[in-house]
């Protein structure tokens, strides 16, 4: 069986010759993602920006350093975690995503996630957000975890939205204090789930809703 680096290298390599979407037409790099292929803790943003395109890694602007920080506050290296986004080509102007795109891209996500199998996913803005919690507001579940296909997802801000909004900044923290805790928390029950089954993967016994965390 592959390495998970290598099966992620290897949905890098099919990333860099998509032409599935009109975004590879102004490409300089694709941004398949960077991080660690075991991670416990992967985080999706959006797309690209300018900086991210030009060097094909993501998260490397204002909003990626501002990333790395609160990465680091909740106890983290940023190399310890995998980070990615929806879409893998930087969208013209940094203009949102869009559905033709968002779908051209889904498969590659999806592939990144199994790879990686995190214990937790932490969407960072709309996009990513709208993939797991359908038609909610942010301001209203930011920080509140639910298990979706078995996995815990973590709606946070955008960092973007932080550094536009600087009363947002504490908010933003706390959020990200808890991923620790959260990780815990979905080892622990998954442990629960699979004796009380008698079952190795919890997915199988879940009630997505139900299941919505009152804990944090
Ligand atoms: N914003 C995102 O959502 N992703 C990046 O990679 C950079 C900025």
């Amino acid at each position: 069986m592959l390495e998970k680096s290598d099966a992620l290298n290897l949905v890098a390599e099919e990333i860099a010759v998509c032409q599935a979407c009109p975004l590879h037409l102004e490409r300089k790099n694709t941004v398949p993602g960077t991080g660690s292929a075991d991670s416990d803790l992967m985080f999706i943003g959006e797309g690209p920006g300018y900086y991210e395109n030009e060097q094909g890694l993501p998260f490397v602007g204002a909003s990626g350093k501002f990333l790395t920080h609160l990465i680091e506050k909740a106890g983290f290296e940023r190399k310890e975690v995998f980070i990615t986004n929806v879409v893998k080509c930087r969208p013209p102007n940094n203009r949102d995503p869009q559905v033709e795109e968002l779908k051209a891209c889904a498969d590659y996500l999806e592939r990144q996630i199994d790879i990686i199998d995190p214990e937790v996913i932490v969407t960072l803005g709309r996009f990513s957000m709208a993939k797991y919690f359908e038609g909610v507001r942010i301001s209203k579940i930011h920080g509140k975890a639910g298990w979706r296909d078995g996995r815990l997802i973590v709606p946070m801000y955008h960092p973007a939205a932080a550094l536009h909004n600087p009363r947002l900044r504490p908010v933003v923290e706390a959020d990200f204090a808890k991923l620790p805790a959260l990780i815990e928390y979905s080892r622990q029950k998954k442990a629960e789930m699979a004796k009380s089954m008698h079952v190795d993967n919890p997915a199988a016994a879940e009630d997505d809703d139900a299941v919505q965390l009152a804990l944090f």
